[in-house]
């Protein structure tokens, strides 16, 4: 496996690569890697003659008051998965070679970044947008790969490749779970065992909208209230939202039953927020196909 740290030694290794007419594939990672980063390289593995993945803790996503600064950073672990995952190369810049000193170019999507994580969140998929653009246009990757974990991130992605002529794919990843359902995610190990527990309301959740849809509930804003009522029970979880939106808009729905519904969730356990989504689809109504943007 190759380590890059320069992005200029990254591009020289993948121009040779590309004169062979190597495929790409990239997946971008903040690290404190799980088996759900691990299931993006798989599927790059399958697809792609060579698979890329970057570790970058990137600040221009974190808020002041958020968690960069404790994000949890493994990187001799990380180095340990990737090679044991047979990824080809690991990009881990320092944060001067993305940001050098006079960095002034963002990247904005106005519409998908504005609802839902974008209310708590307001300047996150701007850094979000503008470190994938750099990467993809560093990598300049045939596929790269997002978790359904983050959709609203895949949404602002695909927009934003599609807006700005980026030559790559982009392809959607199922969500990877511990065995009691939790979505595995690097913050996870902030959970006390308590609030471990307690954080299965999620999965717990999307099994009631999930069912409820299928059963032929036909109000949003019904389910939406009796999810809340559950969520309020546990008294370890506060709300930041639960919303039933259109799986490509992000808008509220105004019925279930008519095609596929994103519920989307976000909670806070103690100091720790979590988030998780789910398709939620009606009984005779075909599954939406798995999501992946050609290159226009
Ligand atoms: P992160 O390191 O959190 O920025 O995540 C890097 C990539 O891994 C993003 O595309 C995430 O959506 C994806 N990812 C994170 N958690 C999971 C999961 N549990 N299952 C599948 N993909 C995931």
């Amino acid at each position: 496996m190759r380590t890059f740290q320069q992005i200029s030694a990254l591009r020289a290794y993948l121009r040779n690569l590309r004169q062979d007419k190597k495929t790409i594939g990239f997946v971008p990672t903040m690290g404190a890697l799980h088996a759900g980063h691990l299931s993006l390289v798989q599927r790059s593995k399958g697809d792609c003659d060579i698979t890329v993945l970057s570790l970058f803790v990137n600040p221009a996503q974190f808020a002041p008051t958020e968690d960069l600064s404790k994000y949890p950073r493994e990187l001799n672990r990380d180095m340990q998965l990737t090679s044991n995952a047979d990824v080809d190369a690991v990009f881990l810049p320092e944060i001067e070679e993305m940001y050098p000193s006079g960095f002034q170019t963002w990247v904005g999507v106005t519409e998908l970044s504005k609802p839902l994580e974008g209310e708590h969140r307001p300047t996150h998929y701007q850094g979000v947008a503008t470190i994938v653009t750099k990467l993809l246009n560093i990598v300049q990757p045939d596929i790269a790969y997002f978790g359904q974990k983050d959709y609203q991130q895949f949404l602002v992605v695909e927009r934003m490749v599609r807006d700005l002529n980026i030559p790559s794919a982009i392809q959607m990843v199922a969500t990877v779970r511990e065995a009691d359902g939790l979505a595995m995610s690097s913050r996870n190990v902030y959970l006390s065992p308590e609030e471990r527990t307690a954080a299965t309301l999620l999965n717990r959740l999307i099994g009631i909208a999930s069912e409820r849809v299928q059963q032929g509930e036909p109000n949003p804003l019904t389910l939406k209230q009796d999810l809340e009522r559950v969520m309020s029970q546990e008294p370890l979880a506060e709300l930041d939202y639960v919303a039933l939106v259109h799986p490509d808009t992000l808008q509220p729905v105004t019925g279930l039953q008519e095609e596929a519904t994103l519920l989307t969730l976000a909670i806070k356990i103690g100091k720790t927020r979590l988030i998780d989504n789910a398709l939620l689809v009606p009984e005779g109504i075909p599954l939406p196909r798995p999501r992946i943007s050609k290159p226009i």
